[in-house]
C-alpha cells in the first residue's frame, strides 16, 4: 500500500524521496499546451483523439512530464472508451490514486506518483485479472517501444 504522504514539508528536498517536484511555470515551458493543460490542470482530451487509444505497438508508457515508467503494453486493451486503457499500472507504486468529487462524480484520479501528473481516472468495470480499468490521457503519456531502447 503506498497512501500518497503529502502532509510532510514541503519545503523539503524531494530528491532523496525520487520525487520530482517542479513549479507551474517550469512545467508550462517544458510540455505542449495540450500536454500542460492535462497533466498539471487535470484535463482530459477528447474521446478518440488521443495518439495512443489505437496503438497496438508493444512497450512501455512513460510519464511525459518526468519518465517515471507506468503502464506496459502487455497490459493495455481496447476498452471502446476512446481513450487508452490498462488494467493494472507496471506497479503498485509507479501511480498514486486520489478520490475527485469534482462535478459531483465519485472518481478516483490517477496521478504519476513521481511528479504528480494527472494520468486520467481508475473505474471499477476493467477487464480480468484486476477488474480495473485505467482509462488514460495519450498526452500523458510518450511510448518507448522495445525495439528502440
Ligand atoms: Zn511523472
Amino acid at each position: 500500500m503506498s497512501e500518497n504522504s503529502m502532509s510532510e514539508n514541503s519545503m523539503a528536498d524531494k530528491s532523496t524521496t525520487g520525487k520530482v517536484v517542479k513549479s507551474d511555470a517550469e512545467w508550462k515551458a517544458e510540455l505542449t499546451p495540450e500536454q500542460y493543460q492535462i497533466t498539471r490542470k487535470a484535463g482530459t482530451e477528447r474521446a478518440f483523439t488521443g495518439k495512443y487509444n489505437d496503438c497496438k505497438d508493444s512497450g512501455t508508457y512513460h510519464c511525459v512530464c518526468c519518465g517515471e515508467p507506468l503502464f506496459s503494453s502487455d497490459n493495455k486493451y481496447d476498452s471502446g472508451s476512446g481513450w487508452p486503457s490498462f488494467y493494472q499500472p507496471v506497479s503498485d507504486e509507479a501511480v498514486a490514486e486520489h478520490s475527485d468529487r469534482s462535478f459531483f462524480m465519485r472518481r478516483t484520479e490517477v496521478v504519476c506518483s513521481r511528479c504528480d501528473a494527472h494520468l486520467g481516472h481508475v473505474f471499477p468495470d476493467g477487464p480480468a485479472p484486476t477488474g480495473l480499468r485505467y482509462c488514460m490521457n495519450s498526452a500523458s503519456l510518450d511510448l518507448k517501444k522495445n525495439d528502440e531502447s
